[in-house]
Order: structure tokens, then sequence, then C-alpha cells
């Protein structure tokens, strides 16, 4: 079965009640390829705001959460409030909350867990520094993220979606060439066949992020193991229908 192309908008910490109305709206009355999977990654506070407004086309997810459903940790969510209010996606190991945050990947693996068992769905993301880059260490550190949560995914894997997002490539304008990002993708579904399952690794969707525009998607979408992008900067710009439709 082909990999359903998906497309997910990090927004990050940007925009306010007005921008989510403005960007919801003007990705409801956009002409999106049906074929495509498009999740918007609200922050936690619009999250209601933005399920109040969304039309049936979009899923939303959460940026965040926590690892168990309730109780006294001061400032976070939980999967179960998450689902309460009608979002069904949490982006988990994003490469801020590893760096700015301090999120290692034990505990990653203990939310991807729990979310997971709380009936969310998950994109679980991965990549390397350009200092892990440039010392040849890409590929080893990737494979030590998946590894961290293979014990917590178990048979879940068609609830995932792995985002590669070099960490260089975040933010910073510098994407991976379509070569780069294609060769680590098949390095990671390789990596998922031997070490989980040739059938997780042939059904498993790998996001590319980092940088992502509408002048550089196309030729990305256009490599055999790059099955949607995780964008997010663009995402709060009217090009973001450019991105979701490249795959067309
Ligand atoms: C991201 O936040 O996941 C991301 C890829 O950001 P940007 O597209 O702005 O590089």
């Amino acid at each position: 079965m082909p990999r359903k192309f998906v497309v997910g908008g990090n927004w990050k910490m940007n925009g306010d009640q007005k921008q989510a109305r403005e960007i919801i709206e003007n990705l409801t009355n956009a002409t999106l390829d049906p074929n495509v999977e498009v999740i918007l990654g609200v922050p936690a506070i619009y999250l209601p705001l933005a399920k109040s407004v969304l039309p049936a086309k979009l899923e939303l997810a959460a940026q965040n959460c926590w690892k168990v459903a309730k109780g006294a940790f001061t400032g976070e969510i939980s999967p179960a409030m998450i689902k309460d209010i009608g979002a069904t996606w949490v982006i988990l190991g994003h490469s801020e909350r590893r760096t700015i945050f301090g999120e290692k990947d034990d505990l990653i693996a203990e939310k991807i867990g729990h979310a997971l068992d709380s009936g969310l769905k998950v994109i679980a993301c991965i990549g390397e520094t350009l200092e892990e880059r440039e010392g040849g260490k890409a590929e080893e550190v990737v494979y030590r993220q998946t590894k961290a949560f293979v014990s917590a995914i178990g048979d879940r894997w068609s609830n995932v979606v792995l985002a590669y997002e070099p960490v260089w490539a975040i933010g910073t304008g510098k994407t991976a060439t379509p070569q780069q990002a294609q060769e680590m993708h098949a390095c990671l579904r390789n990596w998922l066949s031997g070490n989980v399952s040739p059938s997780v690794a042939e059904l498993v969707r790998i996001q590319y992020g980092g940088s992502v525009t509408a002048s550089n998607a196309k030729e990305l979408a256009g490599s055999p193991d790059i099955d949607g992008f995780l964008v997010g900067g663009a995402s709060l710009k009217p090009e973001f229908v450019d991105i979701v439709n490249a795959s067309s």
C-alpha cells in the first residue's frame, strides 16, 4: 500500500487568535490535495479555538505533552486533555524540546508511549546537529534516537510518523539537499527493517523537516523515501498551501 503523504505545520510559539483564525481560514478556502494528510501543530492555548473553526480536511496536533494523564505537574498538559479538546496528534521530541528544554531520549520515549496509550497519534522527531553531521555521526545519532522509541511504540507504528529534522536545517534557511534527505530517509527505513520489521519499514511515513518552503518542497517531495514534511516558519504563511500540494 502506498504511504499517504503527510504534511505537518508546526507553528511553534507563534501567532495570536487573529492569526490562528486567518491561517485556518486560508487553508479552508484553499484547494488542498485530498491525497495529503494535513496536521496543524498549534500552540496549546489556541487548540480549542483552532478546533472550533477547523474544517474536516485538517487535523490538529499539540506541540508537546506530559507523560501521565493528570496530577501535580504545573504548566504541563496531558494527552487526555489534548484528546478532550478534539486534537488527535502530538509532536514529540522536537529538537527545540531536546536542546532548549533538555529533553532526553528516555523521557521522549515515555511521552510517546503514554500518548499512544491515550489514543493520540504521534509525530516523533529525530535529527542530528551540525557538529554530529560533520563528525560523521549523523546516522548513528538518528538510529540511537529512533531505537529509544522502539519499545514504547511496540506494535503501534501505524499511529506514528517519524520526522527527520536535521537540527542544522531547522529555522536556518539551510535545507538538506534532496539527496541528503533521501539518503537519510533510506538509511532510516533500512534500519527499521533490520531492527523493527520489514513491514514497519515499508509502512512508516518519514517526514523531512528543516527550512522547507514552497520553492524547495517539490524537489524534496520527489524523493521516494520522503513521505511528507514537518514545516515550521513557512506553515504560518500562505505558501504552506503549495507545500501541502508539492507531491501532486
Ligand atoms: C520545525 O520546527 O520543525 C521546522 C522544521 O522549522 P523550519 O521549517 O522553520 O525550519
